[in-house]
């Protein structure tokens, strides 16, 4: 897979994103990534600033892309040989306008601040657009779980929570999972916040069923990417039926959209992980993906065993020497990133549309490149930016987190219904900011605009603090 970096500067960037980004790069430098994060809702928020010069005089840009708090922290922990190794914690608290701070933890090897202010940031116009009263956040550790026994995991979440139960809570800061941070290492951070602090509160979401946890929260970030699919084809009196999909990973986000898509009659043929991706013509129906949910959540194995199971499918090995990812130019009608960021870069893009796809609904954060995005808005395709299309996570977060307060429990069906409503909300506030704002179908702008405003008139409310 690439994984490209994008440039944060574009040929088309105006007077006023040019000088934003100017001082924001200098007051960043070395953080390409939260640049990107930066770039792209800044580019959208020009016609708003103009309308609204309160927020010029509020200094709120400036305000808004400088976390409230940062913090990284020191994770010893000793192996399954008895040696001691050493990650690197972090939580970045980056916006508590409108909610406590909300976001998931990430493990895995490439984490560092950038990545997690990129992150931290999207979340906060994110979680904006569910309608739910959260705040941003995001953090995370440099620990790869991979190859890990149970043991040594459980270790490194005792270590890693006894240092980020200090400064999380209920009604404080609220974390969940990400890469490499499933219902396994929730279930070990949660028992060690319990034990030091000697409460059993919503401080994680993302729980077991058993001890507190809500149905449909595994599943609700791929469904809700679907759902928001449905909205966008919905536009076109189009459906997912008969559709070939282009999904890439092969965790709990590519696998609930690779189960949601097919139940509406669509059809999924890749999978990926960072070893490669496999081509299966005949569609991964509900039976291989049970297969492929049994590989990655409990053997923990490698997508390559696919085509071992299923010899009518292909392996292709990840071949950094590309300039691109061959998964993408597999001709199909939808995509579906659910992967890491930057995982379609512009050749990428080319490639998607040259194989007829018309519909991108991004499932990881900032899976396209500033390129990839313009190729899609250029193309006219119906591309839902990940802050709108992935919130589904976070929503059905916020709704385990009311259900832990009022101590109540809701069935699938109800979660699975108001995760729908959210979906079609979020995708009524795209389009209603995109009208409004001259931008009339462009997802982007529409997500940026209707996210911002709410977090900027909260942040103006509330005075300098
Ligand atoms: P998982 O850890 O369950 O799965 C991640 C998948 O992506 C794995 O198949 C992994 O392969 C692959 N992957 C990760 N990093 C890379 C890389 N650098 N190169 C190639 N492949 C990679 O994570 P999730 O499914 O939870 O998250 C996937 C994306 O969705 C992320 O961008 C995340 O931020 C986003 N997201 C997740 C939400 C959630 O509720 N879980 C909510 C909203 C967004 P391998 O195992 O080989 O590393």
């Amino acid at each position: 897979m690439t994984t490209a970096q994008s440039c944060t500067e574009t040929s088309t960037d105006s007077q006023f994103v040019q000088d934003f980004m100017g001082s924001v790069t200098a007051r960043n430098p070395h953080q390409p990534e939260f640049l990107q994060a930066v770039h792209e809702i800044v580019s959208s928020l020009e016609g708003v600033m103009d309308r609204r010069p309160k927020y010029v005089a509020g200094n709120i840009l400036h305000r808004i892309v400088e976390p409230e708090r940062a913090f990284q922290f020191r994770v010893p922990w000793v192996n399954d040989t008895g040696d001691v190794e050493v990650n690197r914690g972090y939580r970045v608290e980056f916006n508590s306008a409108i909610g406590p701070y909300k976001g998931g933890l990430r493990f895995h090897p490439s984490v560092n601040l950038s990545i997690l202010k990129f992150l931290g940031f999207e979340q906060v116009f994110k979680n904006s657009l569910t309608t739910l009263p959260m705040g941003g956040g995001k953090g995370g550790a440099d620990f790869n779980p991979k190859g890990k026994s149970d043991g040594e995991v459980m270790r490194f979440c005792q270590s890693f929570m006894s240092e980020l139960f200090r400064h999380i809570g209920p009604d404080t800061d609220i974390p969940a999972g990400d890469i490499g941070v499933g219902g396994r290492e929730i279930g070990y951070m949660f028992g060690e916040y319990k034990k030091l602090t000697n409460t059993f509160v919503g401080v994680l979401t993302g729980r077991g069923i058993e001890w507190g946890g809500s149905l449909i929260r595994p599943e609700a970030t791929g469904y809700g990417v679907v759902y928001f699919g449905a909205e966008m084809y919905a536009t076109k009196g189009e459906t997912f039926e008969g559709k070939t999909c282009l999904v890439s990973g092969s965790g709990n986000v590519a696998q609930y959209t690779v189960e949601k898509v097919t139940e509406l009659g669509g059809k999924a043929v890749t999978l990926s992980d960072s070893s490669g991706w496999i081509y299966d013509g005949d569609g991964i129906d509900a039976d291989k993906l049970a297969w492929v949910m049994d590989l990655k959540n409990n053997r923990r194995g490698r997508i390559g065993e696919y085509v071992e199971q299923f010899p009518n499918a292909e392996f292709h090995a990840r071949d950094d020497s590309l300039d691109h990812n061959p998964l993408w130019a597999v001709p199909a009608n939808c995509a579906f990133p659910s992967a890491t960021q930057n995982e379609i870069n512009g050749v990428d893009a080319k490639n998607l549309l040259a194989g007829g796809v018309d519909l991108v609904s991004e499932g990881a954060n900032m899976p396209s490149t500033i390129d990839a995005q313009q190729a899609f808005i250029d193309a006219g395709i119906l591309y839902g930016p990940a802050k709108a299309a992935n919130a589904g996570g976070v929503a059905v977060s916020g709704l385990e987190m009311s259900q832990a307060s009022q101590r109540l429990f809701w069935t699938r069906d109800q979660v699975d219904a108001k995760l729908q409503q959210i979906m079609c909300d979020i995708h009524t506030q795209c389009i209603g900011a995109s009208k409004e704002f001259g931008c009339e179908g462009n997802y982007v702008d529409g997500s940026n605009i209707a996210g911002f405003v709410k977090v900027a008139e909260a942040m103006m409310a509330q005075g300098i603090v």
